[in-house]
């Protein structure tokens, strides 16, 4: 399996970063190795000083596709869920101010924890879902998926022009703002629609 992320899919977060607002999706990938599952702890690697935490809905690829039809999209994703894109903020930094790739900042082993998924039509809208992460009992970020720049069908039509996407890849749809700076010992919680998916702890 693989994990596409989008980068700069809420405006807000694209500009707390001092980053243009895009006109097409911005992507990149993890392997499978990034993947952090059943709420197991995160331990801090010891390459960056400013790992972030990023809260984002995941969705679950459902069947293979290639060059899928926006109208066809939802098809294609029966589950979402929540997970948390670690980046390495210092080396992205670093790699952006030199024009190269970001792999060392965004692809490094437990980068992407996951939560159970939940089947898509659980939920009333998926335009209106509310979603917040807390950092040590506080509420570090909330987004709405009404605010999402790309939506998610978009998303799917989009990569699966370049990609052909298979059953179980997971699509991390970006975060909304309020990013910022994990530490050893912190506790990371992370909430959809008020359930509680995400609860680890970074070691
Ligand atoms: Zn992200």
């Amino acid at each position: 399996m693989k994990i596409i992320c989008i980068g700069r899919n809420y405006a807000e977060h694209a500009k707390e970063l001092n980053n243009p607002v895009p006109t097409v999706p911005v992507i990149f990938m993890k392997p499978d190795t990034a993947i952090l599952k059943d709420n197991k702890p995160f331990y801090h690697p010891d390459f960056s000083n400013d790992i972030h935490h990023e809260l984002e809905i995941v969705l679950k690829i459902a069947k293979e596709g290639k060059h899928i039809a926006e109208k066809f999209a939802h098809k294609y994703y029966n589950e979402i869920g929540l997970g948390i894109d670690f980046t390495a903020r210092d080396i992205q930094q670093k790699h952006k101010e030199k024009g190269l790739p970001w792999e060392l900042a965004k692809s490094f082993d437990h980068s992407a924890p996951i939560s159970h998924f939940i089947p898509k039509d659980q939920f009333k809208d998926l335009y209106q879902l509310n979603f917040h992460l807390e950092l040590n009992g506080q509420t570090v970020q909330k987004g709405n998926t009404s605010d999402l720049l790309f939506q998610f069908e978009k998303l799917i039509a989009f990569v699966s022009q370049y990609i052909t996407l298979k059953k179980g890849d997971l699509i991390f749809t970006g975060t909304p703002e309020g990013v910022g700076k994990v530490n050893i010992g912190d506790h990371l919680v992370g909430y959809l629609e008020g359930e509680k998916l995400l609860d680890f702890v970074i070691k």
